[in-house]
Order: structure tokens, then C-alpha cells, then sequence
């Protein structure tokens, strides 16, 4: 129960909630994940692709989100297919949206055709042997379900590769083939003006013109904003759902789905000429009050983003929102605890049990990834497994 005061929950939580994880006072941290947000954004992409059908990309626990939760809010907002990388993860899925179509990226292991067929999902075939020990496992088992074929058009990552196309293609001119989707994956969707995109797209209608009559699926998150022609019959966005900004060089679209919460576990002054932290890496420039907060790279909040004399790998020095005011995260990350210097506050606006909002409050995951190096993907699948989660709807 989140009852006690201080809490870190947001002042308007919604009543309909789902908890995971250890009681909040048992936690360094709290992890709010807004499932109406991730429906509005699949909404938000689905309307800005129709006619094309919007998917949604589940992998690595919803990037972080919570797959089992994220799949039965999105399949009761009207998504029916969903993509995951293994076939654990399509389990998970099943799990919650037991009429959902399920698509597993990441290759078939060698004698996993039965556990395909057993929870109904589809192997995304990315070779010729996958494809014949498919072919070989329907025609023995009688099974009817549908799969993917997955074709490299550029990435050089998975993929069958084009010149495979033709011999393919006329498998699939036979009865009860069984080829629900012919896919590709763009490498710099994100890069409007790059060559890739257009070589790709290119690619890639040449193949459909091959497989007419099979739906075709080309966009992630980042594609679906290259325009209609990369829409195609279903587009897959993941990152996008979860807040992360599909369109970098331009404002974000997405509403922003988490927020993360740090206990301040003491706050305390240091003289002018002190350091903090691990390494000594930060230095008071004048007597300050700081404030020691229990989430640290064991978290997931990465070390890259803390201090580093010798200049650190992120943009700039990265925050933290405490009594709403943004205050610099200083020295070094710990494995579970960071610090804060909240000199700007004013005397007691700030004191041992309150949060501290790591991500959210205006703070994204887009900004923590630059102050960290690295990009919001990493920082959602990063988020720990320590805190308390609250699904909010
Ligand atoms: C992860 C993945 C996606 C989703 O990409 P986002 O950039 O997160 O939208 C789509 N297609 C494939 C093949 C993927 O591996």
C-alpha cells in the first residue's frame, strides 16, 4: 500500500493500479509506468500509419515497461499483433493477450518448430535452413500457423538475402504456404535524409512485387515518420510507445510513459573545498547541501552519467527534479546511491524520506540517455529490477 507519507507517488495517481516488486518502503526507488500513455502512443502512430496496420514491439519486458501488462493494455486498446525477439517473451505474451498474432524476431533455434505451434506463435525466418526446417515440421505435423519472412535489404543484421527472393517467392505461390509477412528493418530510420532509407525502401518494394498478395511490414518506430511509402501493410514501433522520441531532430510527439523516483535517504552539508563521492570526483565550489539518494548504477541509472574530472562521456552534467526544481547530479554514480546537489533549494525544502524524480517531471528518458552517452532505448531496458512498480491506468 502506498499510504505512508512522504510517497512517491505522483499527486493524481489514478486509482486502477497494478504493483510489482517490494512494498515502497522496503525500496531505494519507485518505477511508474502510465499504460494510457503507451496506448495513446500506439494510437498516436497507428492513426498516423492507417491504412496500415499498427503492431507493437514488446521485446526485453516491453523495453523495460512490464510485457505482461503493456500486452493486455495495448490488446484491450486494439492491437492484435505483437512482435517479441524470443520465444519466451511470445509465451509472456500469450499469457496476456491470448488472441494476439505473435511474431518472434530473433530466428528459429534448431528443433523449436514444436514450441511454435504449441503456443501459437510465428517465427520471423531470416534463412533458407529455418525456412525448410519449417516447411519440413508443418508438412510432418499437419500444423497450420503462419510466419514471417524476414529479408536483409541493407542492414547486414538478420535477413534472407533478396537474391533468395525469387526461389521463395514461388514456394509461396503453393496452397497453405503458410507466409503471413514478408519484412525488412530499416538501419537509419532515425536519419531522415540517409541513403539507406530510400535504398531500402526500394529493396523492399521490389520484394513485395514478388510476394503480391502477402501482407509486408517495413517501418519501426523512427520509419513510420519517413512517410507513407515506408508504411507499407503493417508497421512495428516499439521505442516510440514507450516516450522515446521517434523524431530526434525534431520535437517529440510522444507522451512520456515513466517515472522514476529516488528516496533521499540524508541530506546533508558539505564545506566548501569537500569532495563527494567515490574518486573524489566532484568538488564543493562552496559550502552546499546535498542530498543522498538510493538509486545507482545497479539500477540501471548508468555511471556515465556522474561526474568524471577528465570530461564525461555524456553531454552535459545530468539532473534530478527535487521539490520541482532541477538540481545537478554530482561526483561519481554509486552501485546503489547517487547525490544531488540541492544548494539552489531552499533550507529544509528537501529532507531524508522524500523522492527525488530521476525520469519524469519534465526530465526524458531521451535527456538522461544523452547525459549518460548513450540512447533511450538502453536507458529502458537498463531500469532495475530493485524497485517498486506501480502501473498506472
Ligand atoms: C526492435 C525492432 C523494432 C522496433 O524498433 P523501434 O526502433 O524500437 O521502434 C522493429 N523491427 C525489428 C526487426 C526490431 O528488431
Amino acid at each position: 500500500m502506498l499510504t505512508k507519507t512522504p510517497s512517491a507517488a505522483p499527486a493524481a495517481t489514478v486509482p486502477q493500479e497494478i504493483t510489482a516488486g517490494p512494498p515502497e518502503l522496503e525500496t531505494g526507488g519507485v518505477l511508474f509506468i502510465d499504460l494510457n500513455a503507451i496506448v495513446f502512443n500506439w494510437r498516436s502512430l497507428m492513426q498516423r500509419a492507417v491504412p496500415a496496420d499498427c503492431a507493437a514491439v514488446v521485446k526485453a519486458d516491453a523495453y523495460g515497461c512490464g510485457i505482461e501488462p503493456v500486452t493486455a493494455e495495448l490488446a484491450k486498446g486494439g492491437c492484435r499483433t505483437f512482435f517479441v525477439a524470443h520465444l519466451a517473451e511470445a509465451r509472456q505474451v500469450r499469457a496476456a493477450a491470448p488472441e494476439a498474432v505473435i511474431y518472434v524476431l530473433n530466428g528459429m533455434a534448431p528443433g523449436s518448430s514444436p514450441i511454435y505451434a504449441s503456443i501459437d506463435a510465428r517465427p520471423v525466418i531470416g534463412t533458407m535452413a529455418e525456412f525448410v526446417e519449417w516447411d519440413a515440421f508443418r508438412r510432418a505435423s499437419g500444423w497450420l500457423g503462419g510466419a514471417a519472412l524476414h529479408f536483409d535489404t541493407g542492414m547486414n543484421r538478420l535477413g534472407l538475402s533478396v537474391n533468395e527472393a525469387p526461389a521463395l517467392a514461388a514456394r509461396v505461390k503453393m496452397p497453405d504456404h503458410g507466409i503471413a509477412l514478408i519484412m525488412t528493418h530499416l538501419a537509419c530510420a532515425e536519419t531522415p535524409g540517409h541513403d539507406l532509407n530510400n535504398a531500402q525502401t526500394e529493396a523492399f518494394r521490389q520484394l513485395r512485387y514478388l510476394f503480391r498478395g502477402v501482407s509486408a511490414s517495413l517501418a519501426n518506430s523512427s520509419g513510420i515518420f519517413l512517410g507513407p511509402a515506408a508504411h507499407c501493410d503493417m508497421v512495428r514501433p516499439g521505442a516510440a510507445l514507450y516516450g522515446v522520441n521517434p523524431t530526434p531532430a525534431a520535437p517529440n510527439l510522444m507522451e512520456p510513459v515513466i517515472t522514476l523516483r529516488a528516496r533521499i535517504v540524508q541530506v546533508r552539508h558539505v564545506e566548501r573545498g569537500a569532495p563527494v563521492g567515490y574518486g573524489a570526483a566532484w568538488t564543493a565550489p562552496r559550502a552546499s547541501r546535498v542530498a543522498i539518494v538510493s538509486v545507482g548504477y545497479a539500477d540501471g541509472y548508468h555511471r556515465a552519467a556522474g561526474s568524471f574530472p577528465a570530461g564525461k562521456k555524456g553531454a552535459a552534467p545530468a539532473q534530478a527534479v527535487v521539490g520541482s526544481k532541477r538540481c545537478p547530479v554530482i561526483g561519481r554514480i554509486s552501485m546503489d546511491l547517487m547525490a544531488l546537489d540541492i544548494s539552489a533549494l531552499t533550507e529544509g525544502a528537501a529532507k531524508r524520506g522524500d523522492f527525488a524524480t530521476l525520469i519524469g517531471d519534465g526530465i526524458t528518458v531521451d535527456e538522461v540517455a544523452d547525459w549518460s552517452g548513450t540512447i533511450g532505448y538502453e536507458v529502458l531496458t537498463s531500469l532495475g529490477r530493485r524497485y517498486r512498480r506501480v502501473w498506472m491506468r
